[in-house]
């Protein structure tokens, strides 16, 4: 079988500090070897590339991805488009999907998507009807009656939306979370606190203690896991104590919650770059409340990271003012705003990412054995983070051992030279 050789790099492997002149040798779908110094078991067949210093990273991952989200309404709160029949929301999803592969993403795990849409795209993908990233697909956001996302007025329909499986009691949610998964859910979304980007304030849970743990269970017992919009300690804890696999946003975090996800292993999408740039553009109360919470967020994520705690990128790009395909930038802002090290954010993106998708046996950083998901960068993102925001530094995106895209050319010289090493 022949080999991609990717060598004299820079290597970023999604977890440790770089590593120069080293060799990445792909083989089939997986990493067959990772050297550092000299390589010399290259054969004639291989197909090599110098990389002259460049960098090689592993294939970022979007933690918290809507794949059908085209803005928000400020009247309903709700993400506009919604009111499109699921074909035209289908590949409205598979356009966003392609643009998050070329911008470097080659997994994304959703927090919700109407109709089934992620399932379809999944499979979709899969079956390499439609270009794009591995996907862990989400679900309607099974929520309660009145919380806060059940935005429409009353009087304007149903209880149950395209977005919103809308239920309540303990065997309502643990039947809810069976249909959703039923429709192909492998992760279930919960708002269970109102605040962060929904502009409402945050006392507490939007649903019972026996409702999020049924939720929970049903999800469990069926292999998929449950995540949760939480913008409120308390909820955090309780939530957490439940069983909750992953925290979106996480507004009121403090280092208790911080203890308790750790020994739990629950893992924190803190999605700060929405209400960033909400912020720039807009004020007002509502505005105001929201900065507060992100302004004691961007004190305790440094804290939160020097812990260990599991943390990824994802965010509600789609939900104006954040637009679809520009979801590097949200690693520059995490460096350069919130102070959190590049090294740190690119694992979050990657080593954490494969392990938020359930597959950190096999994805999120660049190990002997694991899938070749990664990138070619032109340049050094520990150096300046900014890179990753441009395609055009994204010299080659690789997933499953196979190019996505590839701007450089193979190296003759290296070629002829293992042509006479092997030959030797
Ligand atoms: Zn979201």
């Amino acid at each position: 079988m022949q080999r991609i050789v990717l060598t004299n790099a820079r290597l970023l492997d999604g977890d440790k500090p770089p590593r120069d002149k080293a060799t990445i040798v792909i083989k089939g779908d997986r990493v067959e070897r990772v050297i550092t110094g000299p390589w010399s078991d290259g054969n004639s067949t291989d197909e090599v590339y110098d990389l002259v210093g460049r960098t090689v990273m592993p294939g970022m991952v979007i933690g918290h991805y809507h794949a059908t989200y085209t803005g928000y309404s400020a009247a309903t709160v709700l993400p506009v488009g919604m009111e499109a029949p699921p074909a035209v929301q289908t590949i409205r999803a598979a356009n966003h999907l392609k643009l998050a592969l070329h911008a470097g993403f080659t997994g994304v795990v959703s927090a919700g998507a109407p109709y089934a849409i992620d399932a379809a795209c999944k499979d979709a993908i899969d079956q390499g009807l439609i270009e794009g990233p591995r996907m862990v697909a989400g679900s309607r956001d099974v929520s309660t009656t009145g919380h806060s996302q059940d935005g429409f007025a009353w009087h304007w329909g149903p209880g149950t939306t395209s977005q919103t499986n809308i239920v309540d009691g303990a065997d309502a949610f643990r039947r809810a979370v069976r249909e959703e998964i039923k429709r192909g859910a492998e992760m279930i979304k919960i708002f269970a606190t109102a605040g962060h980007g929904t502009f409402g304030p945050s006392p507490g849970l939007e649903l019972s203690e026996e409702e999020l743990g049924a939720a929970i269970d049903a999800a469990h017992q069926r292999g998929a896991r449950v995540r949760a919009h939480i913008a409120h300690r308390g909820a955090i804890l309780t939530a957490v104590r439940l069983g909750l696999d992953v925290v979106d946003h996480g507004d009121g975090l403090d280092q208790e919650c911080i203890d308790r996800m750790l020994e739990k292993g629950t893992f924190l999408v803190p999605s700060m770059f929405y209400p960033f740039r909400v912020s720039q553009v807009a004020s007002g109360p509502q505005i105001d409340a929201m900065k507060k919470d992100m302004y004691e967020m961007y004190k305790i994520l440094p804290v939160a990271n020097r812990a260990g705690l599991a943390m990824t990128l994802g965010d509600d790009h789609g939900a104006q003012p954040l637009d679809h395909g520009n979801y590097a930038d949200e690693l520059e802002f995490y460096v350069k705003e919130v102070g959190i090290p590049a090294l740190d954010v690119i694992r979050w993106a990657t080593k954490f990412g494969g392990e938020l998708m359930n597959r950190g046996h096999e994805l999120g950083t660049i190990t002997e054995g694991k899938l070749a998901d990664l990138l070619v960068v032109d340049g050094d993102p520990i150096k300046d983070i900014a890179l990753l925001r441009s395609q055009d530094n994204l010299l080659a995106i690789m997933k499953g051992g196979k190019f996505v895209r590839l701007r450089l050319s193979q190296s003759q010289a290296q070629n002829a030279n293992m042509r006479s090493f092997a030959s030797a």
